[in-house]
C-alpha cells in the first residue's frame, strides 16, 4: 500500500503558524516516503465552519507550497458513510441516545465531585440504561457504551513512531460524543471511518490529539478498519510559553502574507523546530517569528 498522510483542518477560522508546521510534518514525511499527501477538510460542524475559511486554507496551503495530491476531501459530503458507521455501532449495541444539554453534564459532574477544572471531564454516564422510548423525538446525540465497546473490542495496541507500542485505553475517555445533536456525526467518528477511507498510513498531527488515538483505536477495531501508525508532534507556543492560538493573538498565515513574510523563509523556521514529543517541552517559535 501507498503511504499517505493528510492534513485535516476544521475551516472554523484562518490557519496559523500552528497549522502550517502540523501540515509540513504531515507533508515532508509523505514526500521524503515518495507517499501521497492530502488535504481533508473536517466541516461537519455546520455551524462553525465556512466556506470562505475552506477557501482560505487552500489558498495558505497553496501559498507555503504545501501542495497536496488529488482533490480535497470534504467532511459535509460524506455524511452517508459516518451515519453507515454510526448504525453498525448501534446494531452491535454499543451506543445509547444522551438527551443531556452541556449545563446537564456541566451540573451532573459538578455534584460528583469530578475536579471542575479537569481540562476534559468525563461525561458522568447520565443517559446510559436511560428507557429512552418516547423520547426520541427530542433532540438528542448518540454516545459510545465505552465499557461495553472495550468488553466487546479486548487489548487493543497502536504504534506511535516516537513513543513505540501503546496500550490502548480509550476507558479514560469516558462516553464519547459519536453523533452530535446538531451534527449527524462527531470528529471521533468522522475521522476514524476518513483515515481508513483515505488509505491514510501515518495519522501525523499534533500531541494535543494524543488521547484522542485510544479512541481511534478502538472505534478501528469496532469498525473492521485497518490501524495506521501514529506521530504526535509537539505544538508549537508562543513567546509566553502558551499553545499558539487564533483567539490569543497568533498572526494568520494570511496576516503574515499579507504582512510580506516569506514563505519559503518560513517553512525553513518551522523545519528548523524538533517537533517530536519528549524532545524539549514544546517546539518553540524561532525568534524571527515572535
Ligand atoms: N480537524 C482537527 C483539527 O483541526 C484535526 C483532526 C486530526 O488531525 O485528526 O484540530
Amino acid at each position: 500500500m501507498t503511504l499517505a498522510t493528510r492534513f485535516a483542518p476544521s475551516p472554523t477560522g484562518r490557519l496559523h503558524l500552528g497549522h502550517a508546521l502540523s501540515a509540513l510534518q504531515a507533508h515532508d514525511f509523505a514526500r521524503a516516503h515518495g507517499g501521497r499527501f492530502l488535504l481533508r477538510i473536517e466541516d461537519i460542524d455546520g455551524t462553525r465552519s465556512r466556506p470562505e475559511h475552506v477557501a482560505g486554507i487552500v489558498q495558505d496551503l497553496r501559498w507555503l507550497g504545501l501542495i497536496w495530491d488529488g482533490e480535497p476531501v470534504l467532511q459535509s459530503a460524506r455524511l452517508p458513510l459516518y451515519q453507515a458507521a454510526l448504525d453498525r455501532l448501534k446494531r452491535d449495541g454499543l451506543t445509547y441516545p444522551c438527551f443531556c444539554t452541556r449545563a446537564d453534564i456541566a451540573r451532573e459532574i459538578a455534584e460528583s465531585g469530578q475536579a471542575p477544572h479537569d481540562a476534559a471531564p468525563v461525561y458522568p454516564g447520565t443517559c446510559r440504561g436511560l428507557d429512552a422510548r418516547g423520547r426520541m423525538h427530542e433532540p438528542h446525540a448518540w454516545r459510545l457504551d465505552m465499557a461495553a465497546a472495550v468488553d466487546r473490542a479486548g487489548p487493543l495496541a497502536w504504534t506511535d513512531l516516537d513513543a513505540g507500542p501503546i496500550a490502548a485505553d480509550p476507558l479514560a475517555q469516558g462516553d464519547v460524543v459519536l453523533a452530535r445533536k446538531d451534527a449527524p456525526t462527531s470528529y471521533h467518528l468522522a475521522v476514524t471511518v476518513d483515515d481508513a477511507a483515505q488509505g491514510i498510513t501515518h495519522v501525523i498531527r499534533g500531541e494535543d490529539l494524543f488521547a484522542a488515538t485510544h479512541i481511534h483505536r478502538l472505534l478501528q477495531a469496532l469498525l473492521g478498519l485497518p490501524t495506521p501508525l501514529y506521530r504526535h508532534h509537539k505544538l508549537l507556543t508562543g513567546p509566553d510559553g502558551k499553545r499558539l492560538a487564533k483567539r490569543t493573538g497568533a498572526p494568520s498565515l494570511a496576516e503574515l502574507r499579507e504582512g510580506g513574510a516569506d514563505p519559503a523563509a518560513l517553512i525553513e523556521q518551522l523545519r528548523s523546530i524538533p517537533p517530536r514529543r519528549g524532545e524539549g517541552e514544546h517546539a518553540q517559535l524561532p525568534r524571527e517569528l515572535l
